[in-house]
């Protein structure tokens, strides 16, 4: 067997010179890549021996691919352990400092940048009023700025290794190109068809000389939520913004269906062909009736803006938007409970049809909602209950979301392409992804 590791560059390497390396064989990246995975499971730590029986590893194997993990800076010593008769173990942990990652999170309305660590804690953020609802080339350009700002701003912290892009929109996983409503590419109108085909992972790319990932928001949504400690190997979140959305985990994986298609409920007909006419150009969407946007048509109502000082004080000062509602549930008020119980007891009609299908262990509930709070989890928790068997409910847990969800999320894709086998396999032996351009020309994004 030959030497299998390669030495790097001590972290924080400005400078991306190549060092000219031998390329470790793919088995070798591979219990890298493992056992690297296995470390992020265990903030506090993990042991040799524990390595070395979870990946089915000799004692020696483990010993370099940890000597390599930690010249990358990817693990560090996190002191000892508990003994169990001899002396206490050395252990190791994932070390998220050893490198910095960009995030793009693109809405409806707004889109927030930020610099984060590998675990997704934001460092820096900037957030402004553009989103998908805004003129693509516009909204990039204005990216770029912030993005190049945040890593200008922050000379002091280790080099940027990649680049994660959200947004609310279908998205081809395979190579991140953005694509259409499934409603859109049946001949209805959308406002989300300007972006349909924008180059955004290449123009990020190019401009910014890093690798980039993008999904659907809802996708890394809830990779965000499947990737908390404990979290359930099964679930399903559900976003509720100015849209409504849902992301599928199953099995621990982000489940994308066979035309990237799988969890586009909002555009679910429920009332045959009368309704209200919805953003996709049909009728009767369970948008039109259950999303941000319906809940502020509903909140300008004359009948609403009486019953509600709150909501007259926000129409007066320049208009309601669907934050604003969501905010007021979590304060108290009466109309804006309303509006968020008659969603939960919607959204309660199609999470029983799939919550009994699917049996998730949670169902997330997240975007611009998470600012309800705790009120809205559990009105979804009751209403659905009401309507399954408790064979369904008994082991689901309805939760709020965190607002910060999509950056996580978005950050996780990111580091788990990087230090997936595959990826690390092109730049292990340049000693980190930076100025690696084969990574930045790459077409497929899921290899
Ligand atoms: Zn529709």
């Amino acid at each position: 067997m030959q030497p299998p590791d390669t030495s790097a560059p001590a972290r924080g390497t400005k400078t991306s010179t190549p060092v000219p390396l031998r390329t470790p064989s793919f088995a070798h990246v591979s219990q890298l890549a493992e056992l690297i995975a296995e470390a992020r499971q265990y903030p506090q730590g993990v042991s040799r021996a524990d390595l070395s029986e979870t990946l089915t590893l000799g004692r020696n194997a483990v010993d370099r691919r940890l000597k390599t993990a930690v010249e990358l800076g990817l693990l560090s010593p996190a002191g000892r352990g508990v003994s169990t008769g001899g002396r206490a173990p050395e252990m190791w942990r994932f070390n998220p400092s050893a490198a910095t990652i960009l995030v793009l999170s693109i809405s409806y309305r707004s889109s927030t940048a930020s610099l984060t660590d590998l675990s997704g804690a934001i460092l820096d953020r900037v957030s402004w009023e553009e989103g998908i609802l805004s003129d693509p080339q516009t909204v990039t350009r204005h990216a770029l700025e912030h993005l190049t700002a945040l890593r200008d701003r922050h000379p002091e912290l280790p080099p940027t290794w990649g680049v994660g892009a959200c947004i609310p929109t279908a998205v081809d996983f395979r190579d991140g190109s953005l694509i259409a409503p499934a409603t859109a590419r049946t001949g209805g109108a959308s406002d989300t068809l300007s972006w349909t085909g924008f180059p955004l992972r290449s123009r990020l790319a190019q401009a910014l000389g890093l690798p980039v990932w993008v999904d659907d928001e809802v996708n890394v949504l809830a990779l965000a939520a499947a990737k908390r400690i404990g979290a359930p190997q099964d679930l399903l979140y559900v976003r509720l913004s100015l849209g409504l959305g849902m992301g599928i985990v199953s099995r621990g994986q982000v489940h994308r269906g066979a035309a990237a298609a799988s969890g586009e409920i909002a555009h679910i007909q429920m009332t045959g062909s009368g309704g209200r006419a919805c953003r996709c150009g049909r009728k009767g969407c369970l948008e039109t009736t259950l999303s941000g946007g319906a809940m502020e048509e509903a909140a300008v109502t004359p009948q609403a803006l009486k019953r509600s000082s709150y909501l007259r004080r926000l129409d007066e000062s320049g208009g309601i938007r669907c934050e604003h509602v969501f905010r007021g549930a979590a304060e108290g008020d009466p109309v804006c409970m309303r509006l968020l119980t008659e969603a939960a007891d919607r959204l309660s009609v199609v999470l029983a049809v799939l919550t009994t299908t699917y049996n998730p262990g949670e169902v997330v509930l997240g975007g611009g909602v998470a600012e309800a709070g705790e009120f809205f989890s559990r009105a979804v928790g009751q209403a659905l209950r009401r309507r399954v068997l408790p064979a369904t409910s008994e082991r689901l847990r309805v939760r709020m979301g965190n607002e910060d969800d999509a950056l996580a999320g978005a950050c996780r894709m990111v580091t788990d392409r990087l230090l997936s086998a595959h990826v690390m396999h092109v730049w292990l032996s340049h000693g980190s992804p930076v100025g690696v351009q084969e990574l930045l020309t790459h077409r497929r994004q899921d290899a």
